[in-house]
């Protein structure tokens, strides 16, 4: 991950600055029920770091002193943490928006088989990885057996509501490429999975988000082992459009690490690069408590052609879609 640190670092990107702030991404720990070939977390089910209940509260105070509109939980599988439901129903009584970035199978890990029913109730809304809706593809990419598992997740939640017109319960799937190469145009791809999954299975869903992956973590590690780390990062390079520099997610999110320190976004906390403020090393969102972070400079560096590259890419899907 190092050596992929200090190549990205060599790469100029232009400057950004934060805008206002509304949704917190929280990372809540590294332990998954599965270790993706592309995770660019490094999570697994030997993975032992986890958020405490003491940052946990820190996240509820920072949502309500700022007035923040979105809460969204990642991991790992973010349902493993202990304090996962008691937050999320603390979120959900002040009134914000709590997304679930969910991987479908620790539906069937002991002890969560109770879990769809538990985020309807909530009315959590559900971001579930599906990298395609052909079985080979996903168990490439997810690991065998995954695809049946995803698929029955899917269907459970469909019974509850979810992806459903007028139930209120938001279902949607994220895409991403099996190798170095940039996502298809989202609105094409969104109608084939729908047309495909609803066919074959019955399967209904809102959106499909397709996001680029990032040459950092374990699939940095696989383009360096392969000699194609250069290539992917010339790929994104030569695609990116300046457009995309204002819907880039860390404009207006922040993202967080179990232990409570704070990033520019995910795949910032990922290469470790905290947020740059008043020259301090690490700053903890409990420092930010009564602080408005609008104009921080956002650290930016060769990995960031990876959300600007062709139709962008974001934790909310393509950008320039998204935006449409
Ligand atoms: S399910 Fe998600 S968090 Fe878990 S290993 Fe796969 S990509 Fe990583
Ligand atoms: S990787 Fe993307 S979201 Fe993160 S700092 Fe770079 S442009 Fe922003």
């Amino acid at each position: 991950m190092h050596d992929t640190l200090a190549r990205l670092e060599k790469i100029p990107f232009p400057a950004l600055r934060r805008s206002r702030l509304d949704t917190l991404q929280i990372n809540v720990g590294y332990r998954c029920n599965q270790s993706c070939l592309h995770c660019h977390v490094g999570a697994s089910p030997h993975r032992t770091e986890e958020m405490s209940g003491a940052v946990t509260d820190t996240v509820l105070q920072f949502l309500e002193r700022r007035r923040i509109a979105t809460l969204d939980i990642t991991g790992g599988a973010p349902e493993l943490n202990p304090h996962f439901r008691s937050m999320v129903t603390a979120a959900r009584e002040m009134g914000v928006r709590v997304i679930d970035r969910c991987n479908l199978t620790i539906f069937e890990v002991e002890g969560q088989q109770r879990l769809p029913e538990f985020l309807a109730g909530e009315q959590v809304e559900i971001v579930a990885s599906m990298p395609c809706y052909l079985q080979d593809n996903v168990e490439k990419q997810r690991g065998k057996g995954v695809y049946d598992v995803s698929i029955r997740g899917l269907q459970r939640l469909n019974a509850l509501g979810y992806g459903r017109d007028g139930s209120g319960l938001t279902l949607n799937l994220v895409y991403n490429p099996l190798g170095p190469s940039l996502p298809p145009p989202q609105i094409a791809l969104e109608a084939d999975y729908k047309r495909e999954l609803h066919e074959r299975f019955g399967i209904v869903f809102n959106n499909l988000f397709t996001l680029a992956n990032m040459p950092i973590q374990r699939f940095g590690a696989i383009l360096l082992s392969q000699n194609q780390f250069d290539t992917y990062l010339d790929k994104l390079l030569h695609a990116h459009r300046n457009e995309n520099l204002d819907g880039v997610m860390c404009r207006s999110l922040l993202s967080v690490d179990y232990r409570g320190y704070v990033y520019d976004c995910d795949f910032n906390q990922m290469l470790d690069l905290p947020l740059a403020r008043r020259g301090r090393d690490r700053i903890h969102l409990s420092d930010l408590l009564d602080e408005d972070i609008a104009g921080n400079p956002i650290r930016v560096a060769g990995h960031c052609f990876g959300c600007t590259a062709g139709q962008g890419s974001s934790c909310g899907g393509a950008l320039k879609e998204a935006a449409e």
